[in-house]
């Protein structure tokens, strides 16, 4: 499969690792949208969203408690942060490997608009 996200895993990809566990990856937004973007990823491959179900939902929970941590370590946590999942075409999903963003550091805008 040719997934960049399963190359930035395996290290075929560089990339800014954050963090790292059994099972999550962690690693710096190539092109941030605040002092603080972080995308997460589970290591086995998901497409998105939509194919989150009962055998591979663990791995999802784990991402969850490893954006919890890493906020809280680098001192976001307590600010505040967004995590944002693209899925599919009309939500701006550009990777085929679900991911998290975790943004924050910073006051962030809310809603997110339509495209008109
Ligand atoms: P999405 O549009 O939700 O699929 O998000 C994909 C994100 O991956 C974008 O924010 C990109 O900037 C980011 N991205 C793409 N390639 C890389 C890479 N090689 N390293 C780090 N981030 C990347
Ligand atoms: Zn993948």
């Amino acid at each position: 499969m040719d997934c960049i996200f399963c190359k930035i895993i395996k290290g075929e990809i560089p990339s800014e690792k954050v963090y790292e566990n059994d099972n999550v990856y962690a690693f710096k937004d190539i092109s941030p949208e605040a002092k603080h973007h972080i995308l997460f990823i589970p290591k086995e491959h998901i497409d998105s969203a939509n194919e989150i179900n009962e055998s591979n939902a663990k791995l999802v929970s784990d991402v969850f408690i490893a954006i919890q941590k890493v906020a809280k370590d680098i001192g976001f946590a307590e600010g505040g942060y967004r995590i944002v999942n693209n899925c599919n075409d009309d939500g701006g999903q550009t990777v085929h490997h679900i991911h998290f963003h975790v943004i924050g550091g910073e006051k962030l805008g809310w809603p997110p608009f339509p495209v008109k």
